[in-house]
């Protein structure tokens, strides 16, 4: 059984951690935080979620008490919160899972000084699948070679700000490490799709905004007789959470270190 807290309880991934929680025998929800003024505290967890079911846990303000009986923090708040979340699980000696993004440099540092003495898993992108696609990009890209062109179509929510998503990126890293190229010499972003070709040798992002899409990727391998493709959809935020919640899982039985998701994979060597 792990015992996690859950940190951002209240949010839009904090509320599908406890949705996805509550539906895991072998995971036990410890407490829920949320900051401080937040106008939910003290109502239970089910009730966040609207569940009819009651979890006796109830949302707090107060970090340290309730991970004190838990075995992993998930955060999923905001980037000035994860340093002294991470500091305060370093102290109590409790492993962190940290999906929350846009960190400093700074506040990065801090992460890296809990990991240091607790088991940190970090990931700006949780699930499992898009996880093992990095993997089998990196993989395609080494076994193809250079006889084939790659091209990314990401396409996104169009209340999504930036472009292309951070997910495209990493893809197009993992197809270059593969290739044995430097992603900066070949990366080439090609926004809407729009453009009638492009020079040869590059890997190229095509970035699309629909309606209330959570996130399509594909990964293309053209070569001039055939063609290979990598497709991950997201039905739903539920795909992140319980990333997360595996992570938290497998973090709790580890030494005290950075990890990521390839790590929780096993997919690093991939
Ligand atoms: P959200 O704004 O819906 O939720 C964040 C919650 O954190 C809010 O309810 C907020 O009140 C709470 N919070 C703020 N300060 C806090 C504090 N001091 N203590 C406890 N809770 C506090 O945002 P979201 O969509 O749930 O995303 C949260 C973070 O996770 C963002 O950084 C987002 O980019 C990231 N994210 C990562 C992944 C991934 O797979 N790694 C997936 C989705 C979102």
């Amino acid at each position: 059984m792990t015992r996690i807290v859950i940190a951002g309880a209240a949010g839009r991934m904090g509320q599908a951690l406890i949705r996805c929680s509550m539906a895991m025998p072998d995971v036990e929800l410890a407490g829920v935080v949320e900051r401080t003024g937040h106008e939910w505290l003290g109502r239970d967890a089910g009730e966040i979620v609207g569940s009819d079911i009651r979890t006796g846990v109830a949302l707090t303000d107060e970090l340290g008490p309730v991970l004190s009986q838990a075995d992993v923090l998930i955060d999923f708040t905001y980037h000035s919160v994860v340093p002294r979340n991470a500091q305060l699980a370093a102290r109590l000696k409790r492993a962190v899972v940290i999906g929350t993004t846009g960190l400093t440099t700074e506040e990065s540092m801090d992460v890296d000084k809990a990991a240091g003495q607790v088991p940190v898993v970090w990931a700006p992108n949780m699930s499992l699948g898009v996880n093992l696609l990095f993997a089998m990009a990196k993989r395609a890209a080494a076994v193809l070679g250079s006889g084939y062109e790659v091209r990314i179509d990401e396409t996104h929510h169009v209340h999504k700000l930036d472009a292309p998503s951070g997910t495209a990126l990493r893809l197009g890293e993992k197809a270059a490490d593969g290739a044995g190229v430097r992603f900066e010499d070949v990366y080439l972003h090609d926004e809407g799709g729009v453009m009638a070709s492009y020079p040869a040798g590059r890997i190229v992002i095509r970035s699309h905004r629909e309606g209330e899409v959570f996130g399509d990727h594909t990964v293309a391998f053209d070569g001039a007789a055939e063609r290979v493709e990598l497709s991950h959809h997201v039905k739903s935020r539920d795909a992140l959470a319980l990333g997360a919640l595996h992570a938290a899982k497998w973090v709790c039985s580890q030494r005290p270190r950075l990890y990521d998701m390839q790590d929780v994979l096993g997919l690093r060597d991939v």
